[in-house]
């Protein structure tokens, strides 16, 4: 959305509604009071808890999340956010020794070469070492370096990307379980151009993707040796997102929450104002409205007013996932890694996409004697074993876990939390939607969408989406106002 020229006046005090108490609804609700603090705002939410999908709780001195467990200051807009909320103080960092990921490969976990992150290699000689590779694999990755660019700037995905520049082995053995995980995603269809430009990026500007880590490296005199995930880079709440979430409530007008109001039917009118339909309650007016749900209610609940953004917004796919934690004691674990967890690439065909050490990445995590593990099932690669009981999924997790790591005895305790079409996936042309729903939802009057579906499922981006709905909404309402006034 561009800057409005519109300055929002002091005083001004418009009747808002945002929609959905997520982290992007809870953002936009906390943006509108800070630009426009005399606004009468409802947060309007389907249901008893804010957060969606962020939520903490507390067990056998376990710390234990019910979905994100951490988020990246890369992109600024969280932890921007927590400054605000006076809550940085509180983020850790993850822990430096243990800084490092693993790849399952031929059924041993073997860590990932080190200065490898996502796709860019910046040790050659790690990579010429590693035995995730071939002598062959490792040539042609190398080879990347030296291989002809495509120049243009078409969206690709992420398969065809990555076997173009590095080739099959390095995709199938590095690159799918390290990049495909972070999205649950079809590496076939995930759109390279919405979720890794940078990579496409150096491609065209350097001609390789080796060469342009390399000197990006060199000019950001990077020392992080870090390897997998960016974890030097990753921060979390000391208790949870849990705290992210209770300081963006407690930020709000004691009135402002509504829970267990979820918003059934929305209809702008004549004068840009909209009606606003709580399930079993009468219909309220409001000036403007941010909509922060994921996009296919979205979808729903525009059908009426404009068919098209409706047909746009129901063209993003969504794929679902479990999480199965477990509280273990260390002592039941015959081969621990010293790592914060391991990726599962596709052709070792296994029934878990990943497992996160947890408490080798925050410290409170889990009591001394104790390991936090999360596990993740299912994604759009193998939706078929969401279907299984949460027995089955208990059971499941625990014999690849016996195999891989040599857990034994019964876990102190085992969570399964369901994530049912939770993960949008950002296939190739995403981008192009989006700019179609932006240029859609543009038409309707003070109105904006927010939420993982657009522009960023990381958290940082649902924050960055969340403040400039908010924003859009209160200068379109401004701009109003001084056309009025004028
Ligand atoms: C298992 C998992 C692990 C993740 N790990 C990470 C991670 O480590 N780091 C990271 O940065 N990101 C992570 N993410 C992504 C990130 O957590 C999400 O993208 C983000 O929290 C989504 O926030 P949101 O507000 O857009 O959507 P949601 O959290 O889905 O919120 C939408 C809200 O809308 C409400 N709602 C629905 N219908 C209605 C209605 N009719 N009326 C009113 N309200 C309604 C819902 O109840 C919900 O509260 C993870 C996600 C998952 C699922």
């Amino acid at each position: 959305m561009p800057p409005s020229p519109f300055k929002i006046p002091e005083n001004f005090a418009p009747r808002l509604a945002v929609i959905g108490g997520g982290i992007s609804g809870l953002a936009a609700a906390h943006h509108c009071k800070e630009l426009a603090p005399h606004a009468s705002l409802s947060l309007l939410e389907a249901s008893d808890r804010l957060g969606g999908v962020l939520g903490t709780t507390a067990r056998d001195g376990f710390l234990i999340e019910r979905s994100a467990d951490m988020f990246t200051t890369r992109e600024p807009w969280a932890l921007e956010l927590c400054q605000r909320l006076g809550i940085a103080e509180d983020l850790l960092p993850t822990n430096d020794a243990l800084r490092r990921a693993f790849v399952l490969h031929r059924g041993e976990l073997l860590p990932v070469p080190e200065g490898f992150t996502l796709m860019s290699p910046t040790k050659i000689g790690a990579i010429l070492q590693t035995p995730l590779l071939s002598w062959r694999g490792k040539l042609r990755l190398a080879s990347e370096y030296l291989r002809r660019p495509k120049r243009d700037n078409a969206d690709e995905s992420l398969e065809s990307f990555v076997v173009r520049r590095f080739g099959r082995e390095a995709f199938e053995r590095l690159i799918q379980p390290l990049v495909g995980g972070i999205y649950t995603a079809d590496p076939a269809k995930l759109s390279l151009l919405a979720t890794m430009p940078q990579f496409l990026r150096m491609e065209r500007e350097h001609g390789s993707v080796i060469r342009g880590t390399l000197r990006q490296n060199r000019a950001a005199k990077n020392k992080e040796t870090a390897s997998g995930a960016r974890y030097g880079q990753f921060v979390a709440p000391r208790g949870g997102m849990q705290m992210l979430v209770d300081a963006l409530a407690a930020s709000l007008p004691e009135d402002c929450v509504r829970l267990r109001a979820p918003v059934e039917r929305l209809a702008p009118q004549m004068d840009g104002s909209w009606l606003v339909q709580v399930s079993g309650q009468p219909t309220e007016a409001y000036d403007g409205v941010v909509l922060a749900v994921k996009s296919p209610l979205a979808a729903r609940l525009l059908m009426a007013t404009s068919p098209a953004l409706a047909s746009d917004l129901a063209h993003i796919e969504y794929a679902g996932a479990a999480l199965v934690i477990l509280g273990v004691r260390k002592a039941h674990i015959a081969r621990p890694i010293d790592g914060f967890g391991f990726v599962v690439p596709a052709i070792e065909q296994r029934r878990i996409l990943a497992a996160s050490f947890a408490s080798n990445k925050f410290p409170g995590r889990a009591p001394e004697d104790g390991a936090l593990l999360r596990v993740f099932v299912g994604g759009a690669l193998q939706p078929e074993l969401l279907q299984h009981s949460d027995d089955e999924l208990r059971t499941l997790v625990c014999e690849e876990l016996a195999d891989l790591i040599g857990l034994a005895g019964a876990p102190m305790f085992c969570e399964v939390v369901r994530w049912p079409d939770a993960m949008p996936q950002y296939h190739v042309g995403h981008l192009q939607i989006v700019a179609a729903i932006d240029q859609r939802a543009s038409h309707l009057p003070n109105f904006a969408l927010a939420g993982h579906a657009y522009r960023g499922v990381g958290i940082p981006f649902c924050v960055r989406s969340g403040e400039q709905a908010a924003r859009h909404v209160l200068e379109q309402l401004a701009a109003r106002v001084a056309d009025t006034v004028g």
